[in-house]
């Protein structure tokens, strides 16, 4: 069996264009704001990707970028003045913030109207509890792949690999509201191939290249790549093994070209839904 090939690229690029017009019919630009503090090179990317296309879909996007010795208090002076703007409908604070500067206090400063990334407590706490509210886009983003793909939710045995705030948590809690019957693994799991052989849905967000083998998934399984590594030879691999576990699951995202281009579609669509709500559609 050779397993059929989830294509976010496509996906995302079919729903940033569906962004885009709903967001011509409106009669504001969203405005969205992307705070980055210091020199991480990698955040640079992502900042830059993530102006890009929101500029492309209509938006109004700015990137705000404070030196690397900006203070807390500077920078959460700076969210106070972006949470009070009217014009700004989304704010997001690329991480990894410096070490001096706690993440936490960061995410707790953003109005939770505005939190495009979902991180913010009150948010995640919604999300725990099946109220709505704004969810972190890489994990909203798997579950549009799951559905243009036409993958049965309801019942399903979904595995989850990760624990992490931004992915593995919200995940499983999408998953467990689409009434898949939901296990979360992670680093203190007792015989992880074992749990991970019992999924129909497998989602790996560990951030260790290619952990997940072939003899570690069920034929016919729905394999979703949340991982993004670098080798050291500058190739970029997921958790997962992609040539042997695509020999015998059902799906699979590939990495580059899978969940990662829905993450930047799902903040456009985060930033759309925070502007309506806060302004109205018409
Ligand atoms: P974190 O490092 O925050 O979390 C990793 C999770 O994996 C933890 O819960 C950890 O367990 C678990 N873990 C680590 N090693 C093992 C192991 N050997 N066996 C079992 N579980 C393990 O990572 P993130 O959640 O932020 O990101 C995960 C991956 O997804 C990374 O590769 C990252 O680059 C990628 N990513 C991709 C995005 C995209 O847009 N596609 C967006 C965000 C992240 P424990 O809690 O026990 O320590």
């Amino acid at each position: 069996m050779t397993a059929r090939i989830l294509d976010g690229k496509a996906i995302a690029a079919a729903l940033r264009a569906r962004l885009a017009e709903r967001v011509a019919a409106l009669p504001y630009s969203p405005g969205l704001r992307v705070v980055r503090v210091g020199e991480d090179p990698a955040s640079g990317v992502y900042v830059r990707n993530k102006d890009k296309a929101a500029k492309a879909a209509g938006y109004d996007s700015a990137t705000i970028h404070l030196p690397a010795e900006t203070t807390e208090a500077e920078l959460l002076a700076t969210i106070a003045t972006l949470n009070a703007d009217p014009v700004v409908d989304g704010i997001l604070v690329q991480l990894p913030l410096p070490p001096r500067i706690r993440t936490e206090a960061a995410i707790a400063a953003v109005d939770p109207a505005k939190d495009v990334d979902g991180f913010h407590p009150l948010n995640a706490g919604r999300l725990a509890a099946g109220q709505p509210g704004l969810v972190p886009c890489t994990p909203r983003g798997v579950m549009h792949i799951l559905a243009e793909a036409g993958v049965v939710l309801r019942g399903a045995r979904a595995v989850v690999l990760g624990r992490s705030q931004i992915v593995g948590r919200p995940m499983a809690q999408l998953l467990l509201g689409a009434d898949c019957t939901v296990t979360i693994a992670h680093s203190r799991t007792r015989d992880l191939p074992g749990e991970c052989r019992r999924a129909d849905i497998l989602v790996a967000a560990v951030g260790r290249p290619e952990m997940v083998r072939a003899d570690w998934v069920a034929p016919g399984v729905v394999v979703i790549d949340v991982g993004i590594n670098r080798l050291p030879d500058g190739r970029l691999v997921g958790d997962v093994a992609f040539g042997e576990v695509a020999a015998v699951a059902g799906a699979i995202t590939p990495v580059p070209g899978g969940v990662g281009p829905m993450t930047i579609a799902c903040l456009l669509q985060n930033t759309l839904e925070a502007a309506i709500a806060r302004r109205g559609a018409a």
